[in-house]
C-alpha cells in the first residue's frame, strides 16, 4: 500500500481511489486487500472530482435552528471519471446524467467535519 495523507473522511479535501497493482481493479473504500483478487499491493490515487450523477434522491429533515422548517438535502451517487462510484450531497433535484464536480464544505455542528458534495457543471 502506497502511503497517502488521507482523504476527505480524514479532513483532507480529496477523494482517493484505491487500485490493485496486480489486477488493476479500482474501488472507493479503503481496504487491506483487493476485493477481486485478494492482492495486497494497493495504490491510492487522488481523483479529479468530476463525474456523472448515476442516481439521486432528496431527503427532507427539520432543523431546529430554522424553526423546524423543511430542509431538503440532495443525495447523489456519482460515477467519477476515474471509474469509481461515490455518494455525496448535491442540489435537490439533480437529475441522473448531470455532470458534476466535487466540493468540500466544513460543516460546523457538534464536531467540525468535512462534507463531500457535488455541484452541477455545464455540459
Ligand atoms: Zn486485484
Amino acid at each position: 500500500m502506497t502511503a497517502h495523507p488521507g482523504d476527505w473522511t480524514q479532513g483532507e479535501p480529496v477523494i482517493l481511489r484505491s487500485r490493485c497493482a496486480t489486477c488493476s481493479f479500482a474501488w472507493y473504500l479503503d481496504r487491506q486487500a483487493c476485493p477481486r483478487c485478494g492482492g495486497r499491493d494497493l495504490v491510492r490515487d487522488p481523483c479529479s472530482g468530476t463525474g456523472t450523477v448515476f442516481a439521486s434522491s432528496t431527503v427532507h429533515r427539520r432543523v431546529a435552528s430554522t424553526g423546524n422548517r423543511d430542509h431538503p438535502i440532495g443525495i447523489a451517487l456519482v460515477d467519477l471519471d476515474e471509474g469509481i462510484r461515490v455518494m455525496g450531497r448535491c442540489p435537490p433535484g439533480t437529475p441522473p446524467g448531470q455532470r458534476v464536480v466535487a466540493e468540500f464544505r466544513l460543516e460546523s455542528g457538534g464536531s467540525r467535519s468535512l462534507v463531500l458534495g457535488f455541484q452541477e457543471v455545464l455540459p
